[in-house]
């Protein structure tokens, strides 16, 4: 039976109290989103932190709102409100899909988007406090072990995969972060938010300590702009994915004009294909040039002993969702 520690909680009714109430802390504070990940961490047994800064008080970080040509959502929106939303169904799809698509009625409804970005990697080893390269060890247990669920591209030294479905979709979208910190504000684009474990393996996004993600901002499709997220998961009623995918392009007919491509949950960062993006740019979208472009997507693909059966779902999900952005 797991117990969470003691934490000390704050509940901020600004953003300016919030920033200074975690650069206060020198590093052992970190921001509360709906906590459902950040609970389930702490109870764990992990390094956790002394102090949680809830957010749910702060009204700047909630809401979806638009500014031009922008979909701007305050990223303690909760998932449920993002999955329904009108505006989100209509001008980024592939977001509206992805919330939709996330867990349960219950997770949806507590889980805030910014949290949803930041969580973290689902390791079986990690979680059950393993000490293995992400906590403190000097080897990765996945490697030789339990690696079913882990990463077929970017992997090294660990082999984690990202689990968060909105970040592929946000990625496919062209979406960038707003964040807020001690040292100002900035902007971020959202495959700028992550890094793989080679270049930092104690955490997995680049907010520097004391920063909030404050907004995550959305290009509005135009027309012949289309977007799509989907997943594969164990569990169809409520799982986290398998393999997922999700691309956003821009048509002439059935012209590929401009296309972002992005594989979830095989790879410690959301995936973005360059290659099989650039095959398809300015290219007549058939059922040949779907498949060159799954074949070109996982072409760098290093399966582990027990994972290589994610490169053919992954792959039939890009030419399942190539064909059908140009078939509308
Ligand atoms: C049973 C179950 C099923 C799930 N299935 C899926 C799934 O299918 N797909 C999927 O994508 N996810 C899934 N999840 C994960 C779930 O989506 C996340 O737990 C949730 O989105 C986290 O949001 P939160 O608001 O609860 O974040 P919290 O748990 O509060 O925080 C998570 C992390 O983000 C940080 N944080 C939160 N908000 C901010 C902010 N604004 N600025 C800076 N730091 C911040 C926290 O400090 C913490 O490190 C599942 C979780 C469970 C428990
Ligand atoms: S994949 Fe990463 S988190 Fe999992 S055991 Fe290996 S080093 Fe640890």
């Amino acid at each position: 039976m797991s117990f969470l520690p003691h934490f000390k909680l704050s509940r901020p009714e600004t953003l300016e109290e919030a920033i200074s109430t975690l650069a206060g802390a020198s590093g052992r504070a970190a921001a509360l989103g709906g906590g459902s990940d950040l609970l389930d961490w702490m109870k764990s047994g992990l390094p956790a932190p002394e102090q949680l800064v809830a957010l749910d008080r702060i009204k700047a970080l909630r809401g979806i709102r638009e500014e031009k040509r922008l979909l701007v959502i305050g990223a303690a929106t909760c998932l449920a409100e993002i999955a329904v939303a009108d505006v989100v169904i209509e001008a980024a799809p592939a977001l509206a899909q992805a919330a939709a698509d996330v867990g349960s009625p219950q997770i949806r409804s507590v889980a805030t988007l910014g949290g949803n970005l930041l969580q973290r990697p689902r390791c079986w080893y990690l979680r059950s406090n393993y000490p293995c390269l992400k906590n403190g060890g000097n080897r990765c247990y996945a490697i030789t072990g339990q690696n079913h669920y882990h990463a077929i591209l970017g992997a090294g030294p660990s082999a984690i995969v990202h689990p968060s479905d909105c970040a592929a979709a946000l990625s496919a979208l062209g979406a960038r972060v707003r964040v807020q910190g001690p040292g100002g504000r900035r902007e971020l684009a959202i495959d700028d938010l992550y890094q793989l474990p080679a270049d930092r393996l104690d955490l997995e996004h680049a907010l520097e300590p004391g920063e909030i993600l404050t907004d995550v901002v959305v290009p509005r499709a135009r027309r012949q702009e289309r977007s799509r997220f989907i997943k594969v998961r164990d569990r169809a009623l409520f799982d986290f994915a398998v393999v997922s995918a999700a691309a956003w392009m821009r048509l002439d007919g059935l012209l590929c004009k401009e296309v972002r491509l992005c594989l979830g949950a095989v790879a410690p960062v959301p995936w973005r294909p360059a290659a099989a993006e650039a095959y398809l740019t300015d290219r007549m979208i058939n059922e040949e040039v779907a498949i060159e472009a799954a074949r070109l997507a996982l072409d760098a693909a290093v399966p582990l002993e027990h994972n290589s059966y994610k490169i053919p779902l992954a792959r039939n999900l890009v030419r399942r969702l190539v064909l059908g952005l140009a078939a509308g």
